[in-house]
């Protein structure tokens, strides 16, 4: 059920209803939304990781180089902690943000008149360019470097990597997308439908899975492949500084921060970070405290 559907219900219902059951079926209604939100979004969460390890078994781009044990437990562990305190902190996530945004009135879309496919998209393609410039933000800032820096630190590189990152950095990131969605005031659909195709494409871009070079380089011309951001995770600090997008390709090439290929080439190239080449580095614990950890 959509959001005008709800209130195609609550305003129907509407005169004839007192305060105190309006507000019971508004709640009703956003549980059964919540219900209904949680199971889409773990249907294609453990839908995209179960399709990309399958491909990576048959397929493999690289060997491993560590325990991929260690890993999938400590990459998947991180992504449980994370969600747990987004929930715990937040009363309401970017997408329940949107909904009061639309009720209240809040933000560009829902003061001028725009037609919703207009708004749909414009939206979309915000959100994209947003994760492109924080993702930017987080490699030039020292501070925000040492938060970003663990999803680094991973010596290999496949769809579990794409679920690494520092809860804190989880929670800044979620803060900026809030704040884009009060300033926009974009369709609710189109929040949900840019974090589900995030979410996907980030693990599609982190997969170790082989593609056909002329593959490649269509889908490169409009999404991120795992061969164009496997170049991000690169030893070398000049790669690493490059390949930011983790949808759309074209922010990349836009604004000068797109590399093609690594220098070693693909199945050469070392990835992570010089200063944690140690495999310890892998364990939960150490993911939870590589901020505070004063190396550089
Ligand atoms: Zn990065
Ligand atoms: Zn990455």
């Amino acid at each position: 059920m959509t959001t005008s559907n709800y209130s195609l219900i609550l305003g129907s219902k509407q005169c004839q209803l007192n305060i105190k059951d309006r507000l019971l079926i508004r709640h009703r209604i956003s549980g059964a939304n919540m219900e209904n939100e949680l199971t889409i979004r773990l249907s294609i969460f453990l839908g995209t990781l179960v399709v990309i390890a399958v491909w990576e078994f048959l397929l493999p781009r690289r060997q491993a180089t560590v325990s991929r044990l260690i890993r999938w437990y400590s990459n998947l562990g991180i992504v449980v902690v994370s969600s747990a305190l987004l929930r715990w902190l937040f009363p309401i996530l970017a997408v329940g943000l949107a909904h009061l945004a639309t009720q209240r009135g809040w933000g560009l879309f829902n003061n001028f008149r725009v037609p919703y496919e207009l708004a749909f998209i414009l939206s979309v393609l915000l959100l994209d360019m947003t994760i492109y410039f924080q993702h930017l933000v987080f490699h030039m800032v020292p501070r925000l470097w040492l938060l970003h820096r663990m999803h680094h630190t991973d010596m290999d590189f496949d769809v579990t990597t794409a679920l690494r990152f520092h809860p804190i950095e989880i929670i800044l990131s979620m803060f900026v997308k809030m704040s884009v969605v009060v300033v926009l005031g974009p369709p609710v659909l189109a929040v949900l439908v840019f974090e589900l195709i995030l979410n996907s494409s980030a693990m599609f871009n982190h997969g170790n899975i082989r593609l056909p070079g002329a593959i490649d380089r269509i889908l490169r011309l409009f999404i991120v492949t795992p061969d164009m951001h496997r170049v991000h995770h690169s030893i070398m600090r000049r790669e690493t500084d490059s390949n930011y997008g983790f949808f759309l390709s074209w922010w990349d090439k836009l604004f000068g921060t797109y590399r093609d290929q690594p220098e070693q080439g693909h199945e050469n190239m070392a990835i992570g970070i010089e200063l944690f080449r140690n495999p310890k580095y892998s364990h939960l614990h150490w993911l939870l405290i590589q901020p505070f950890i004063n190396k550089r």
